[in-house]
């Protein structure tokens, strides 16, 4: 049977402590056992449904995570305070001083800053490239790259990353592939298209209310289990752990994800057909036109549409500021960065989510001064948002 990740989602049921229909929310840091050797025994191995400290692993915790595997289609799942948390505890997992990391280059600001910036003074170097440039991937691959780095739909530009090109290309010089599913949730399973690890920020779409920030990682029971070893597991002692309470929402919000993610997508598309039409310069996969448009239909599951962001050039940072505050006090949306909100939002990345990214850079990436992301909400009549944007267009010259 075709993998199908909402019915992963639908099929996995948690029981509260009563039967509850929700997990119960595991309110304790630690755990008390009837003996000492059972203690210790736990101590040395998991055992399941034991539970030792909740840095380690929590009930809550975990009953997301494993919705989470099921998901992405993966052996296991460890989730964590934040996207960058997995990302960090990730690379630091995969890499040691001396190695290397090919990264494409149009990645989230935050995960440039770490790769350029941060990474370096542990002695982990990184090479940006353009990601669907797969001559520049080989070439930049060498004998101590230990990762290959890509969003599967890059951030804020939206392309659409090549899965099986990419993990053909880092498996064979021995590497893993690491792929952000941050923008694409469902309509992507990168670990079935040959990836090694999937890592997301579940404060965008996966929890869709704007109101915590969390991520995890995805991979085989063994790499999720090296994350939390007691002796050298980045997790377990970077410690980034994720509040169960929250854990406990998000696994709640995670279950209207495929309804929510295909409302996403039929408006984003929407809304970038009609900026096309106006002659504007707009990026978004699900337009025909755009260049990974088959790429990505051939690697989708079917059903989630293409992504729930659109990016288009307001042709400077006057324009597209002046853009942003009409749009807002028009109330289609709120001038604001982060994902997946039912609310549309709108900022400038160039001003904000990619500000960490070099000039040169930016404009090597074709990320100019004006480009506005918007994360486009679930408005019930989108062609009524239109008709309201329009006239704002048309107030802005463009
Ligand atoms: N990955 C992508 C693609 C993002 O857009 C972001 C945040 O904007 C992150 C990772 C970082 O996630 P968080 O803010 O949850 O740490």
């Amino acid at each position: 049977m075709k993998f199908d990740p909402a019915r992963e989602i639908q099929e996995f049921l948690t029981f509260g402590e009563f039967g509850d229909v929700n997990a119960s929310i595991c309110d304790s840091s630690t755990y008390t056992f009837l003996s000492v050797a059972r203690m210790e025994e736990v101590f040395e191995h998991e055992i399941e449904g034991c539970f030792l400290y909740s840095r380690h692993w929590n009930p809550t915790n975990k009953a997301l995570a494993g919705a989470l595997a099921r998901m992405e289609g993966g052996e296991s799942a460890q989730v964590m305070a934040s996207g960058m948390a997995a990302i960090t505890t990730t690379l630091m997992q995969l890499c040691s001083a001396g190695d290397e990391i090919v990264s494409s280059r149009t990645i989230y600001g935050g995960t440039y800053a770490l790769l350029a910036n941060l990474l370096p003074r542990f002695g982990i170097r990184t090479r940006f490239v353009d990601i669907s440039d797969h001559a520049a991937v080989a070439a930049a691959i060498g004998p101590n790259t230990k990762v290959v780095y890509c969003e599967s739909m890059s951030n804020p530009l939206l392309e659409v990353a090549d899965i099986p090109k990419l993990a053909a290309l880092a498996h064979a010089a021995g590497a893993k592939l690491v792929v952000d599913n941050t923008f694409s949730p469902l309509i992507l399973s990168p670990l079935r298209l040959g990836a090694d690890v999937v890592v997301h920020s579940l404060t965008k779409f996966i929890n869709g209310t704007s109101d915590c920030v969390a991520g995890c990682v995805v991979s085989s029971a063994a790499f999720i289990n090296a994350l939390g070893d007691i002796n050298a597991g980045p997790s377990m002692l970077f410690g980034p752990v994720l509040d169960s309470i929250r854990a406990a929402s998000i696994l709640k919000n995670l279950h209207s994800l495929p309804v929510r993610m295909s409302k996403h997508s039929a408006n984003a598309t929407y809304l970038a057909s009609r900026f096309a039409e106006r002659g504007l310069r707009v990026h978004n996969p699900g337009l025909p036109a755009h260049p990974h448009h088959a790429l990505l239909e051939s690697m989708m599951n079917p059903g989630f549409g293409h992504g729930g962001v659109v990016t288009m050039d307001a042709r400077d940072k006057k324009t597209a500021g002046r853009l942003m505050q009409r749009m807002q006090e028009e109330k289609v949306g709120y001038l604001a960065v982060s994902l997946g909100y039912f609310k549309t939002l709108f900022s400038a990345p160039s001003h904000s989510t990619s500000s960490e990214i070099p000039v040169e850079d930016r404009e090597k990436m074709g990320m100019g001064d004006g480009l506005i992301r918007f994360s486009v909400g679930l408005d019930s009549d989108m062609a009524q948002t239109w008709a309201t944007i329009a006239r704002v267009l048309d107030e802005v010259g463009l």
